[in-house]
Formats: structure tokens, C-alpha cells, sequence
């Protein structure tokens, strides 16, 4: 049996910080089920397309930015994504200040003091910026320092919280949730969102994420052992450590670092020797909701994109009046994301071309078949469904496609490893972001978008965040 210091189990963006991190005072393995790094921010090429399966940008970049610069990596330049939201009669980019959002939104709503709302959400911004709560109080991961205040008049629903100041009941979804259904998420959790979207903005790097991460692959490969196609089949607790399946081999590692999917982890991988009743409480933890993705790469001369005014659209068919004809769409009800990416040198697509996604909820169940074939149609119907709201929105897209692919919440199952094809980590449902890095096991650690209860940070920055700090742990013990 090979002997480690440290398993990482899963290389996306947070096993592969962890590994990096702990390779000069561990020795430390890091084992990956998929041929390849890079999790579910990886991208996938298809004729000259490189389509970015999972995070279209993050938030965060000084973060993610100055981690590189420390070590020596990749420097990246980024450039910032807006969004722009189409509900009906609001049709506003909202990634713009809060300010000029508020301005904008006082020429339909004279009566509702948006001022006031946004002045207490901009104070709220500032004091909940990058803080979570962890057993011993507050942290905050800018200052890496202790927070001395408390937020717990905050821990309220954000739509109790925007209804102090604002009465129309489209004003308050908008304020709590950034789009427009009820939302159910704390005051906090809506400030996280609104200082992403906002303030601290949400960008995109330079020669894409999959250059970044690998970069950081590299680096991690020369320092520690790495296996790829190795899927870890079981983890057991074993006196001063865990033994580990993976792939045809069996280690032992004092320590583990999970990277992999929380629920995944815990409900399937951890053996019986794991007592206690936490894989119980595992399971009641709700994971969010899943998508269904269309990835297009399109000639762009033939789109009229002149009802996207930013890169990024959130748009409602169902609120939309010229859009009755979609009626029997299975997305009409829904949000559809539509994103682009121009092509051009380093980008993920030739000059004159461009990569679009469009995205929209789906539920886990809505993709279970008996068979393959039916799976197979479903999904197409599915595209050809999506596509046809794409092409409402952006007259030509149908007709200028040169290559397509899709994904359900299945493909983010099996391909992602995500439990029930979960996208965004939990369900965001705390009053405040709660580190789960620690487990109730000694030298067990997560790291990853699951180790915190609301990605605080965004997706990508929590996730290294996490693995930073789940290294740093790991160092202080030993
Ligand atoms: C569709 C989609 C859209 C997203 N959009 C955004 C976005 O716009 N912005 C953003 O910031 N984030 C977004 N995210 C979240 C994104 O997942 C995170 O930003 C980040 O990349 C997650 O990194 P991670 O380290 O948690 O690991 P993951 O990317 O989840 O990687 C975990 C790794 O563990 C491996 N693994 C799993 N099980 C095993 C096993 N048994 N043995 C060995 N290896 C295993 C997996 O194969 C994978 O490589 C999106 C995610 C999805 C799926």
C-alpha cells in the first residue's frame, strides 16, 4: 500500500490549490477521476470552438490574481462582464453601480425610496464583503483577520429586510434575488450577489479559465505526485488515518483533502467506519438546483444582437409580450441566460466567430429515462427548444450555428460529478456563509465550492479560498 501525508481527492480549481499549497511541507497525492485537471471550470473544444462547460466568469479577480502573482504563475489580465436583465418592462443592465441602478429604476418608480434601499444595501455590501462565520465568529478572507462586529440583524430574509424601503412587490424580488421571483435568501446572502454583480463585479480572464488552470496544473505537477483517471472508490477512517480505493490502487494518507462534490463525498465514497450520523446530516443539506446548457459556436456576422445590451442576458419569454408564440417552449416560464464570447486571438473561438451559451433551470428528474434513446431525444428536443428562445432574442443565431453541443443536469452528474447535476454548491438557503472546511473528522478537510454554505466569494474564489485555508489547517496541525 503507497503512504501519503495527504490524499486530495478531485483536481478542480480547490484540489489543485490545496495539493500546490501543501506540496513543499507534505507529501501529498493528488488522485482525479476525469483524464484531465480543471473540475467543472474546464472547458471542452469542439471544431475550433473551446466552450467553457461550467463558470463564465468569476468574481473576485484581485484575489485570484495576486494568488498567481505569489506564486510565481500565470499573471492574468481580465476584462469585466455585464448583465444585462430583460423581465418584461425591466430592461436594465444591472451589473452597473448601485447607484446609477437605483437612478435609472426612480424614472418607473417615483414613489419607492430606492435611494434609502440602496444606501442600506451598499452599507451592508461593505460589512458583509468576503465575511463568514466559522465556529469561533466572524472572519473576514480579505483582511484574513477576525471581524470584531456582528450582522446577525442581517441573518433576516432579504425581502423582509428590502421591504422596509421599497413596497412594489417586483422592486423587492429584483432587490432580493437580482432577477425576478420571490426568493427566500437572506439579507446577507443578497448582499454576497449584489457586491458580485455590482461592486467587485464579476470578470472574465484573459485567454479564458482553462489557461489559468493550467497553469496551475503545471506547477502542481511538478511537485506532487498526481494521478489522473483515478477515481476514488472508497475512503475508510483507519487508525491515525484513511485508507483510500483508487482506481486499481490502495493507499493510506494521514490526512484527506476533498475536493470532490460534498454529497458524493459523504454518501457515497465515505465507508461505514465514518459513524456518527454525519453522512445524515449531509443528506439534508440542500445542494442547489441544476441547468440545462446549449453551447453554440456561431458565425457572428449572421446575429443581430441588437437587443443585448451586455455580453451576459437574463431574459423572461414568459414576461415578454412579442413572445407569445413560445408559449408551448418547456423554458417559457423559466429565466434563460444567453452569453457571449467574442472570438479573437487567445479566445475561445476564430475571428469573426464567437461562442454562446445559453442557459435555463432544470430539475435533476426531468432527464431520468429508462433509455438511452429516450435521454438522447429529450436532450435534443431540449436544444432545439432552447434554441428556438435564443433565436427570438437574437434573430440569425439558428441559422449562423457551425457547431452545438448540450448539457443536462445528467451530463453535470456524470461529467461534473455533481451530485444530482448541482451547479452552484449549496442551496444558499443560511442566514450567513458558514465554513465547512473542517469536518467532524480529525485531518479531514474539505476544499472546493461546497466548503462554504453560500459561495461568498463567487463559485471560483471560494473554492480556492476554501483550499487555502483548508491547507493552511492542515499545516498548523503538523
Ligand atoms: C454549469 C456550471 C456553471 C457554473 N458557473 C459558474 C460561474 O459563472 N462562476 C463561478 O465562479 N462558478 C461557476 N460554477 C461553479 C464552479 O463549479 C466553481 O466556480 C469552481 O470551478 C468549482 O471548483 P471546485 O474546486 O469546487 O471543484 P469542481 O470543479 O467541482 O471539481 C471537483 C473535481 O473532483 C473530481 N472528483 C469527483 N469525484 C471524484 C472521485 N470520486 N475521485 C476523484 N476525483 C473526483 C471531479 O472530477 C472534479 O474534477 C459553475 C458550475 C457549473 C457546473
Amino acid at each position: 500500500m503507497e503512504e501519503f501525508d495527504v490524499a486530495v481527492v478531485g483536481a478542480g480549481v480547490g484540489g489543485l490549490v490545496a495539493a500546490l499549497e501543501l506540496s513543499a511541507s507534505h507529501r501529498v497525492v493528488l488522485l482525479e477521476r476525469l483524464p484531465r485537471p480543471g473540475g467543472t471550470a474546464a472547458s471542452f473544444r469542439r471544431g475550433g470552438y473551446s466552450f467553457p462547460a461550467g463558470p463564465l466568469g468569476f468574481s473576485f479577480p484581485r484575489l485570484v490574481d495576486s494568488y498567481f502573482e505569489n506564486r510565481c504563475l500565470r499573471r492574468v489580465r481580465f476584462h469585466r462582464k455585464h448583465y444585462h436583465l430583460l423581465a418584461g418592462d425591466l430592461d436594465l443592465v444591472i451589473s452597473r453601480p448601485l447607484e446609477v441602478l437605483a437612478r435609472e429604476l426612480a424614472r418607473r418608480y417615483p414613489e419607492e425610496r430606492l435611494d434609502r434601499a440602496v444606501s442600506e444595501l451598499k452599507l451592508l455590501i461593505a460589512r458583509a464583503r468576503g465575511v463568514f462565520a466559522t465556529r469561533s465568529g466572524l472572519f473576514s478572507a480579505l483582511e484574513r483577520r477576525r471581524v470584531d462586529y456582528s450582522l446577525e440583524a442581517y441573518y433576516r430574509p432579504a425581502a423582509e429586510f428590502f421591504s422596509d424601503f421599497l413596497k412594489d412587490e417586483t422592486l423587492v424580488n429584483l432587490f432580493s434575488s437580482q432577477g425576478v421571483k420571490s426568493s427566500e435568501q437572506s439579507a446577507i446572502a443578497s448582499a454576497y450577489m449584489w457586491d458580485i454583480l455590482t461592486e467587485t463585479g464579476i470578470w472574465y480572464p484573459e485567454g479564458g479559465i482553462d489557461a489559468l488552470l493550467l497553469s496551475l496544473y503545471r506547477r502542481v505537477r511538478e511537485r506532487v505526485q498526481v494521478m489522473l483517471g483515478t477515481p476514488v472508490r472508497r475512503i475508510s477512517l483507519e487508525r491515525g488515518g484513511y485508507a483510500l480505493e483508487a482506481g486499481d490502487r490502495e493507499l493510506s494518507a494521514g490526512a484527506v483533502v476533498i475536493n470532490a462534490d460534498y454529497k458524493k463525498a459523504f454518501l457515497e465514497l465515505a465507508d461505514e467506519s465514518f459513524a456518527g450520523g454525519f453522512a445524515e446530516s449531509v443528506a439534508r443539506r440542500k445542494e442547489s438546483g441544476s441547468v440545462f446548457s446549449l453551447y453554440l459556436g456561431v458565425d457572428l456576422s449572421r446575429v443581430d444582437f441588437s437587443r443585448m445590451r451586455a455580453e451576459h442576458m437574463l431574459y423572461y419569454p414568459a414576461l415578454d409580450e412579442g413572445a407569445e408564440h413560445l408559449t408551448g417552449n418547456m423554458f417559457y416560464g423559466k429565466e434563460v441566460e444567453v452569453a457571449l464570447l467574442p472570438g479573437g486571438e487567445g479566445a475561445a473561438a476564430p475571428p469573426g466567430r464567437g461562442v454562446v451559451v445559453v442557459r435555463s433551470p432544470m430539475s435533476y428528474e426531468r432527464c431520468l429515462f429508462d433509455t438511452g434513446e429516450e435521454y438522447h431525444a429529450f436532450k435534443e428536443r431540449a436544444g432545439d427548444e432552447l434554441l428556438e428562445i435564443a433565436e427570438h432574442l437574437l434573430p440569425g443565431v439558428a441559422g449562423a450555428v457551425e457547431v452545438r453541443d448540450a448539457a443536462t443536469p445528467l451530463s453535470y452528474e456524470v461529467w461534473g460529478g455533481r451530485y444530482r447535476g448541482s451547479v452552484a454548491g449549496w442551496s444558499w438557503s443560511d442566514s450567513i456563509a458558514r465554513s465547512l472546511v473542517e469536518t467532524p473528522f480529525e485531518n479531514l478537510l474539505t476544499a472546493g465550492i461546497y466548503s462554504f454554505s453560500i459561495p461568498f466569494l463567487g463559485g471560483f474564489a471560494s473554492a480556492m479560498y476554501s483550499a487555502q485555508l483548508a491547507a493552511q489547517k492542515l499545516k498548523h496541525r503538523h
